[in-house]
């Protein structure tokens, strides 16, 4: 069965055929860097590192651009609040943007290319459409005329008029129309600013997306990805932009996540009722802040409630304590190498009829616009299977699970790839919880709740079972 993928160009969905077969060029719009990126944001890094997973495991070679915009007037304005410089501040941002996305099992993307280390393409970009009419100076400012565009407005599905009364236009006297906006920015005295043809100055917001994602992926993406918000004025300009330079079709497919809605409003910085990430994992372990993001089908709107976020907490302990009772029984699984790193490899257990009739819905709901929503499910279920096969001692079934599921958890980055964790540390981990075994023995109270300590510290939570104690990371 073909991958299915609803696109908004054409408000349908599509079977997923990129232009060159086997190769999927695909650019996500990342963050802007003058602060923690909030649960919002989350929703989009995660839902789209789990489409590149997928088409990865689907066979297909994958480059996935993700940009930092790493100049603009919020960060230009956050970092004189700060007495920073605008770089160090946007430094700052980015090494906590990478901490928070490993922790919530986002990976790195192939580039993530920031907009002050590619000043070059985007003048060039910017001199391009002025030469072809498409662009026009006022002092030292350029702004894209939109009137030049007949297919100004195509992403969003409104003629320019409706646009204008619906976006919040703001009147400028210098733009020749209200939904001109501005490619580059003549700078104030005392700003940051680069050297262009027009004057000192720095580029404006859309532009970036449209240079960076051709320097690296051509003129025609496969995929552009990115929030719901981001539609009108954001990818409708960039479209114009890269359109009008190339002359041909931007992006082939455009996937666009649903809100973060918190009490029925949109979760967004400009209304200020955000949680950040960096808050919400001091509180929430970071594998269930993901598993509550892949919770609903990407489209839809969701909802920020911490009973949600409990309730996936549960479904992951759910997962766990499967694969822990299946590990305790079986020994651990040795069945896994590579997972979701490159190609599909070989899941395991599908030689067992049950496993392989969970598998084919999980694949089926994947394929479907990758509701994720739906192969949770299928996941559960197969929880349920794993733990009757633990019940009714079968061996065989029992296996072929723990394969699977564990295959499949890891493969969504619900729980950290064993193979990552460093042997040094894991050993160091067993080591103290032997010691503790013999204070304990010793009856050494104090000694014992020292290592606890010790092992909470590292983050490491211990747990005593009939099989004896056991451990899991808390989260990073
Ligand atoms: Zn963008």
């Amino acid at each position: 069965m073909p991958i299915r993928v609803f696109n908004t160009l054409t408000k349908r969905k599509e079977v997923f055929e990129p232009q060159e077969p086997g190769v999927v060029k695909m650019y996500c719009c990342g963050p802007t860097v003058y602060d923690h990126f909030h649960i919002g944001n989350a929703r989009a890094f995660v839902v789209f590192d789990l489409v590149r997973r997928y088409l990865r495991y689907r066979g297909y070679r994958v480059t996935y651009v993700q940009n930092f915009t790493d100049v603009d007037d919020k960060i230009i304005r956050r970092a004189a609040e700060e007495h920073m410089a605008v770089q160090d501040l946007a430094e700052k941002y980015i090494q906590a943007y990478f901490e928070d996305a490993a922790a919530l099992g986002i990976e790195p993307a192939d580039v993530q290319p920031r907009v002050t280390l590619h000043m070059a393409e985007i003048i060039d970009m910017i001199q391009s459409l002025l030469d072809k009419g498409f662009a026009y100076r006022i002092h030292e400012d350029v702004y894209f005329d939109t009137n030049r565009d007949p297919d100004y407005g195509k992403l969003s599905g409104q003629d320019p008029a409706a646009l204008m009364a619906g976006a919040r236009v703001e009147v400028d006297e210098r733009k020749r129309h209200p939904l001109d906006f501005a490619l580059w920015k003549g700078s104030k005295p005392g700003e940051v600013a680069w050297d262009s043809p027009w004057g000192k100055g720095r580029p404006g917001w859309h532009i970036e997306c449209s240079a960076m994602s051709r320097t690296y992926l051509g003129d025609t993406l496969d995929i552009h990805a990115g929030g719901q918000d981001l539609i009108f004025p954001h990818h409708e300009n960039e479209i114009a932009q890269s359109e009008c330079v190339t002359g041909r079709p931007f992006a082939r497919y455009w996937m666009h996540n649903g809100y973060l809605q918190w009490n029925q409003v949109k979760m967004s910085k400009s209304l200020g009722n955000v949680v950040t990430v960096r808050e919400l994992r001091k509180r929430v372990r970071p594998e269930a802040i993901r598993l509550y993001l892949l919770s609903a089908h990407y489209r839809h709107p969701l909802n920020f409630s911490l009973e949600l976020l409990e309730q996936a907490d549960r479904g992951l302990e759910r997962i766990e304590s499967s694969l822990r009772d299946l590990g305790d029984w079986l020994g651990p699984d040795s069945s896994l190498t590579g997972v979701g790193t490159e190609g599909s490899g070989h899941v395991p257990g599908l030689e067992v009829d049950e496993v392989r009739r969970i598998h084919e819905k999980w694949t089926e709901a994947m394929d479907d616009d990758f509701n994720t929503a739906e192969a949770l499910g299928a996941l559960y279920e197969g929880v349920g299977l794993a733990n009757r096969a633990i019940r009714e001692q079968d061996v065989t079934r029992a296996k072929a699970w723990q394969g699977w599921l564990s295959y499949h958890a890891r493969f969504m980055g619900l729980i950290a790839d064993g193979q990552k964790e460093s042997e040094t540390e894991r050993e160091k981990i067993e080591a103290l919880i032997a010691q503790r075994a013999e204070a304990r023995k010793k009856r050494d109270w104090a000694a014992a709740d020292r290592i606890r300590d010790q092992l909470s510290e590292m983050g490491i939570v211990l747990e005593d079972t009939p099989y004896g104690v056991r451990w899991r990371r808390r989260g990073s």
